[in-house]
């Protein structure tokens, strides 16, 4: 048994946009996206729960810049057992499109019994990729998983809507996307943190997928960010800075509406 994690290396602070590229600003320091932990956790569990464990294999797999090899360090600390990075600058510029192009053939490569996915990530937010994913790789896709049971080579998974919970049985391979309600992730430990130094993590660049510069980054991409703007402020909004005196400010502006 195969499965895999689709996982994204996140920017740690306030996404930034930058003015002149339009896209996210990624020089910063960044972070495993939350929702991804959760994936990661689904994986491992599911894992410990088959009888011969040592026989399922957890991989990583992201495409991102060079440092996203921090987050997919995290991963093997958390107890997966492989990464595969897709690093490279022909790739900058991405949209859904190429970016789905791309982890469609390293999931190909790999043919996992199961791809894993978080449910969005915390910068681009699109909740969209696992779709994109399954429709290339022309496999069933179950999004806003709350629970995942593997038995008799099917998946049972409920599925949370806005009306009630969907119980779902699935055929593999499958792609599932995960929400934060799914578990609670994990703590790396110490020794796991330790491992995952010696844990193989493997760089590839476009052209070792056998596709083409034409097929990612700008060239490769269906959309074109025509400009970015703050969302609209609220005119009946009121900012108030704390300088000692913000619960007495508070209270003055609900007096003076007569909220309270
Ligand atoms: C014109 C344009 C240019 C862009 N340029 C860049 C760029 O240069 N660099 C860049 O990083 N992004 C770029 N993006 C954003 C990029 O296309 C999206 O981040 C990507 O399609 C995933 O979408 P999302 O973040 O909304 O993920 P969602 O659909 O919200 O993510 C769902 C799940 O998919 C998985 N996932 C998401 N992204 C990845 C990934 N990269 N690798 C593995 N798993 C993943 C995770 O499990 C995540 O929880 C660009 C977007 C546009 C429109």
């Amino acid at each position: 048994m195969k499965i895999a994690v689709c996982v994204k290396h996140v920017p740690d602070r306030r996404t930034r946009i930058d003015p002149v590229s339009k896209r996210i600003d990624r020089t910063g320091s960044g972070e495993l996206n939350n929702f991804d932990l959760n994936a990661i956790e689904e994986a491992l569990r599911t894992k410990e729960r088959i009888d011969e464990p040592q026989g399922t294999e957890v991989v990583v797999v992201s495409m991102g810049p060079s440092q996203a090899d921090e987050s997919l360090r995290t991963a093997l600390g958390l107890g997966a057992d492989r990464a595969i990075l897709v690093a490279d600058d022909v790739a900058v510029g991405s949209d859904l499109i190429a970016t789905a192009k791309v982890l469609s053939v390293v999931l190909e490569r790999e043919a996992p019994d199961v791809v894993l996915f978080g449910q969005q990530t915390s910068d681009g937010g699109g909740a969209l990729l696992w779709a994109a994913v399954a429709e290339r790789l022309r496999l069933p896709v179950v999004s806003q998983v709350t629970e995942l049971t593997l038995a008799d080579g099917k998946l049972r998974l409920s599925r949370q809507t806005e009306s009630g919970d969907d119980v779902i049985e699935c055929r593999l391979p499958a792609v599932v996307a995960v929400t934060d309600a799914i578990n609670e992730p994990r703590y790396a430990s110490l020794k796991g943190m330790m491992g995952a130094k010696r844990k193989p993590l493997e760089v590839l660049a476009v052209e070792d997928l056998r596709l083409e510069a034409a097929d990612v980054g700008d060239a490769g991409s269906k959309t074109t960010v025509l400009g970015i703007k703050d969302p609209p402020s609220r005119a009946d909004a009121a900012r108030i800075e704390d300088e000692d005196d913000a619960a007495e400010a508070i209270l003055r502006f609900l007096v003076d509406r007569d909220l309270v």
